[in-house]
């Protein structure tokens, strides 16, 4: 992209908002080189700060015109570099829009800007009895609008679902610049459920301006238990066995020896010694049913080898046993150099055989994994931990994280629980899906964006699909060629 073009752009920007918006200078630029996945870093070309969906309207209607890329941040924890710049590209940060417009309990919904903190709003609906369910691990950093773009999960989204299930409507900027609004206060609006393709397509479809979200009641009951094992197929074992009991679990989080021990030194939550692998299981609902499950739930441990059971009696020792488990992926720093953050998911019951498999192709290529992550929903987070600074150690890692991946894929999972395709995984993508199945998508991302100027290189591989090529899809889509579908 020519320097003039961006200079002009940029010249426009500051005429319409104000200069204190537009950030142009190399040394500022550089604070948002790279979201929460810091080995890749581009210095976007110019970053724009509006303070309204009107202004970041402006800003997409300014990119359009001028055929410049442009990239949406929230928060910048990203760990699959969604939000890595474009270089010749405006990043769209929407970390001024923190209004929180409404919070209705009768209607159990709150409306809320994208750049919200995602604990904000539970903080806002607390009061009144309420809380947002969807708890990603980074919810007292990420913002609202990243959660939507991501589908974020969290420890409690087994029983209460992703980000997904929480959305009941959002005002979008489009690709062109337009400000429209899809799905409403009510649930289940009639026509395609253009929320749900919006959600989880990583700023690939436009901007989300506000987004409206489903509050859900405070529980009267809440109960923890930390439940020690020998090792990991013992705890996926209890992890299985408790689901097929018919009890869900709030939450069930595994930890294994590495995780744990990382956690330890970072924290010092005081886990029990000698544990192969934890589980963290938390129960909330009715208080009767509560009891009863829970009397289920501990008999289900020791029936698969758990030595040793605590119960949190206050939320003091409840928050004890989460700060192991939340500060695990940072806590990792304390034990290895460098590490990559997987996410995969595999079905819950196949848990011991891929965390053994895993182990073992770790311990073929002298790389170890640590292994935290959303056992009751099968969302797996190996760590690969390598030292960059010995030769060949960081490839070795990259290539032992994609044969995780295969694996995922091999037991019927997926490449991602949570944390998106983003730029970093879009060369996995086709180990799940056919060529076909990426151009059917991608006739979706161009029914919203023909030029593919809303956040390039992100989830497809590049450059032979449609959405990386400037301008329409090129040839025939198989669907077209049978005339099941038609491109408009
Ligand atoms: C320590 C740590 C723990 C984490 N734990 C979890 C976890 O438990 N579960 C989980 O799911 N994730 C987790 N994450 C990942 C991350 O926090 C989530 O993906 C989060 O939703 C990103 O939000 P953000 O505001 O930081 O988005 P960013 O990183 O700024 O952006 C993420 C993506 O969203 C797009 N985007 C941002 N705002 C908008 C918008 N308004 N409209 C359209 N697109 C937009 C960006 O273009 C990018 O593609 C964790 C990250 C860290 C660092």
């Amino acid at each position: 992209m020519a320097t003039a073009t961006i200079e002009r752009l940029a010249g426009e920007l500051r005429g319409a908002l104000g200069a204190e918006q537009v950030i142009d200078d190399r040394a500022r630029l550089r604070t948002y080189e790279c979201d929460g996945l810091a080995q890749y870093r581009v210095v976007p070309a110019l970053v724009v700060l509006p303070h309204s969906a009107r202004e970041c309207a402006l800003v997409v209607r300014a990119c359009a015109a001028a055929g410049v890329p442009f990239v949406a941040r929230g928060s910048g924890t990203g760990l699959s570099g969604g939000a890595l710049p474009h270089p010749d590209g405006v990043l769209i940060v929407t970390s001024r829009l923190r209004a929180i417009r409404e919070v209705a309990p009768a209607d159990e919904r709150a409306v809320v800007e994208p750049g919200v903190i995602n604990l904000a709003v539970t903080r806002a609906a607390a009061p009144h009895g309420y809380y947002y369910a969807p708890d990603p691990s980074s919810q007292q950093i990420c913002s609202i609008g990243g959660n939507v773009a991501e589908n974020s999960g969290g420890a409690h989204c087994l029983k209460y679902g992703f980000t997904t299930h929480h959305v009941l409507g959002l005002e979008l900027v489009t690709p062109d610049g337009d400000l429209v609004r899809l799905g409403g206060p009510a649930p289940d609006s009639p026509g395609y459920d253009l929320v749900g393709a919006f959600v989880g397509s990583e700023g690939t479809l436009g901007i989300a301006t506000e987004v409206t979200v489903r509050l859900v009641r405070l529980p009267e009951s809440v109960r923890t238990l930390l439940a020690a094992f020998p090792g990991t197929d013992a705890a996926g074992a209890a992890t299985s066995a408790i689901i097929a009991a018919g009890v869900v679990p709030a939450a069930v989080e595994m930890m294994d020896a590495l995780a744990i021990e990382a956690a330890e030194a970072a924290v010092h939550c005081d886990y029990p010694a000698g544990a192969g692998a934890v589980l963290i299981v938390e129960l909330d609902g009715p208080a009767v049913e509560v009891e009863a499950q829970f009397a289920e739930v501990e008999r289900l441990c020791r029936d698969n080898a758990a030595f040793e059971i605590r119960i949190a009696a206050d939320d003091a020792e409840r928050a004890l046993f989460w700060k192991g488990r939340k500060s695990a992926f940072a806590a990792v720093g304390r034990i290895s150099p460098d590490y990559i953050v997987q996410d995969g998911v595999i079905p819950r019951t196949a848990l011991p055989e891929v965390l053994r498999r895993i182990g073992e192709l770790a311990a073929e290529r002298g790389i170890r994994v640590a292994n935290v992550f959303h056992a009751g929903d099968g969302n797996l987070h190996p760590l690969v931990l390598f030292d960059d600074a010995v030769e060949g150690e960081a490839e070795r890692a990259e290539e032992l994280s994609g044969a995780i991946l295969d694996l995922c894929v091999a037991y019927g999972g997926s490449i991602t629980g949570e944390h998106g395709v983003g730029m970093d995984k879009a060369k996995y993508l086709p180990r799940m899906y056919t060529d076909d199945d990426l151009e059917t998508m991608q006739l979706l991302r161009c029914a919203f964006d023909p030029r593919s100027l809303a956040n390039p290189g992100k989830i497809f591989p590049t450059p032979r699909l449609c959405g990386e090529v400037p301008g329409r899809h090129r040839g025939a889509h198989p669907l077209q060629e049978a005339g099941l579908a038609e491109v408009f």
